[in-house]
């Protein structure tokens, strides 16, 4: 059954995507930039958290603040042009890629953003490899104009080359670094001339422009040498490209590309009026059994695909963010958890717009709440107003490095217990038990350096815990399943085997040559390097 005309039409106007980038590249700028055209904050120079003003969410911890960071992610709500747009933010830093695969879990676009001068950077194609894999249609924004770069074909090419896909160029620039004058629109055939001698100016003009036609107008606003190459460059995309196809957008097939500067402001607004024209809205979401949910669909669903404790540190909160992927929320509602079967009241629930926390009543398929948690939800859990849902997995990463914390007061070990034990629902590392030591000794397992960084850093300044931690050999963990997929308990070839946190073997080993081993020992035995959670 499908919601109400009043519903659909709440959830028709959602639009929900992330940017992704490699880190400089001016993900936080931009961010700033769209907030501010969305009118959540009044002033540039917010997100960051520079002394004096205020930090929004995706900066709320301070060692990001200090090193510059981007670690938590979170999201970021604002209406533009009769829609309401979730931003999510994601980590650009290598070592939390698994919190930034969660994230695009939860949406149905994404923008990636790419500086001129470096081009398709190692993140950024990663991430885009994700995107690629959930069929995500992808934005490209071309950042950073105002600098010297590579000129704009060869980077259109680099892009195609590299990822593998055919990019579109809705805008093009007017000139590059110090010449740097506009942007072309050419879906709208405008071009927009922007006030060049202060930074984050909101003065542009807009001039009809028709390649062919208006070619001289180049010439009143740039320097000979840049508008003789912007009418070479259009010549040659304008007789070379095909119509735009949203078609081929939405199915991943083309990337739609925007050049800007997110610093000054420019081309900012024309990415987001062509996001909002053709950004998806909600889309359908697979369950397990092999069903699909419709977003309009009366019934309640959704997904948790991020835990995050202690934003708030006077209460100790835990807050677990749900992606609705269909039907209505209200505040207080009862929803059935999948996972542990029973009912459940959704009581406390919050949505972030910039720093602040706002109370929410309601929202709709495409938002994302933050529900308060007391231990009830892992990441992947499913919740619904009827029935057992159970949507496609979210991955989790093997991880590869590991060690194990001595805390320096013995009275405190309970304590830590307990703190790691969060930290580990929240996603942040991964615990292994060890089957004769037990829970209160866990070995910790990192997918990179920095988050043992930042959960050292958190247990002292989120619990007041001074710990030490003693790095382990281990390199690689494997879950040892049957074909038909159920959990291997013992294993010949002398196997390291632990428990991870929901109680599955794991075997750790030092390096890839052991694991060969073990492989030839037990040669039925599929040595998986995720499960997943729920
Ligand atoms: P993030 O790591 O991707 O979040 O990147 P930031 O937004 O923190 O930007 C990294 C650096 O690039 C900062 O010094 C920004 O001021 C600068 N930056 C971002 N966008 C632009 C731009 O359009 N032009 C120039 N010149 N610098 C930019």
């Amino acid at each position: 059954m499908l919601a109400t005309p009043q519903i659909q039409k709440e959830i028709q106007r959602r639009r929900t995507f992330a940017i992704i980038s490699h880190p400089d590249a001016g993900k936080t700028t931009l961010t700033e930039k769209l907030l501010y055209h969305g009118g959540v904050i009044h002033e540039t120079g917010e997100v960051k958290g520079k002394s004096g003003t205020k930090a929004v969410t995706s900066d709320w911890m301070e060692l990001e603040r200090q090193k510059g960071i981007s670690i938590t992610s979170s999201v970021m709500t604002f209406d533009y042009d009769g829609l309401r747009v979730n931003l999510l933010d994601t980590p650009g830093h290598k070592d939390f890629s698994e919190d930034t695969y969660r994230v695009l879990m939860a949406v149905d676009s994404a923008a990636m953003l790419i500086d001129v001068a470096k081009g398709v950077e190692e993140r950024t194609k990663k991430l885009y490899e994700v995107c690629r894999l959930r069929k995500i249609p992808i934005f490209t924004f071309v950042n950073k104009l105002d600098r010297e770069g590579k000129d704009p074909l060869t980077l259109i090419d680099e892009v195609e080359k590299t990822l593998n896909m055919q990019c579109y160029p809705v805008t093009w620039p007017l000139g590059i670094g110090q010449r740097f004058r506009g942007i072309y629109n050419r879906l709208t055939k405008e071009i927009w001339i922007y006030d060049q001698r202060r930074e984050e100016v909101e003065d542009y003009k807009i001039i009809p422009f028709e390649k062919g036609k208006d070619d001289a107008i180049l010439y009143d606003y740039l320097d000979k040498e840049s508008a003789d190459q912007v009418i070479e460059e259009l010549d040659l995309i304008e007789g070379a490209l095909p119509p735009f196809d949203v078609n081929e957008f939405l199915n991943g097939q083309i990337s739609p590309v925007t050049f800007g500067s997110a610093k000054q402001n420019f081309g900012v607004d024309t990415f987001l009026q062509f996001f909002t024209k053709y950004a998806p809205g909600p889309q359908p979401r697979h369950t397990k059994d092999d069903k699909e949910i419709d977003p309009l669909d009366a019934k309640f669903t959704g997904f948790v695909f991020k835990i995050q404790a202690n934003m708030d540190r006077r209460h100790r909160d835990r807050i677990a963010f749900i992606r609705i992927c269909s039907g209505k929320f209200e505040r207080g509602m009862k929803v059935q958890h999948s996972r542990l079967e029973r009912e459940l009241r959704l009581s406390y629930s919050s949505q972030f717009v910039a720093a602040d926390k706002e109370t929410v009543d309601e929202a709709y398929a495409g938002d994302i709440v933050g529900v308060g948690d007391t231990g009830n939800f892992a990441i992947g859990d499913c919740v619904s107003t009827s029935g057992k849902v159970q949507f496609e997995d979210i991955p989790k990463f093997a991880p590869e490095l590991f060690g194990r914390l001595s805390v320096r007061d013995a009275l405190k070990r309970q304590k830590m217990q307990e703190a790691l034990q969060h930290l580990s629902e929240e996603g942040a590392i991964q615990l292994f038990i060890e089957p004769h030591v037990g829970a209160q000794d866990p070995i910790i397992g990192a997918v990179g350096e920095l988050q043992f960084e930042v959960l050292m850093h958190r247990l002292k300044d989120e619990y007041n815990l001074e710990v030490k931690l003693n790095r382990l050999p281990y390199s690689v963990a494997r879950w040892p399943r049957t074909a038909d997929g159920k959990p291997v308990t013992e294993l010949k070839g002398g196997a390291n085997m632990f428990r991870d946190l929901i109680d599955n073997p794991v075997v750790l080993v030092n390096q890839e040559w052991d694991l060969n081993w073990l492989k030839r020992e037990n040669p039925d035995v599929e040595f998986q390097t995720s499960i997943s959670r729920a």
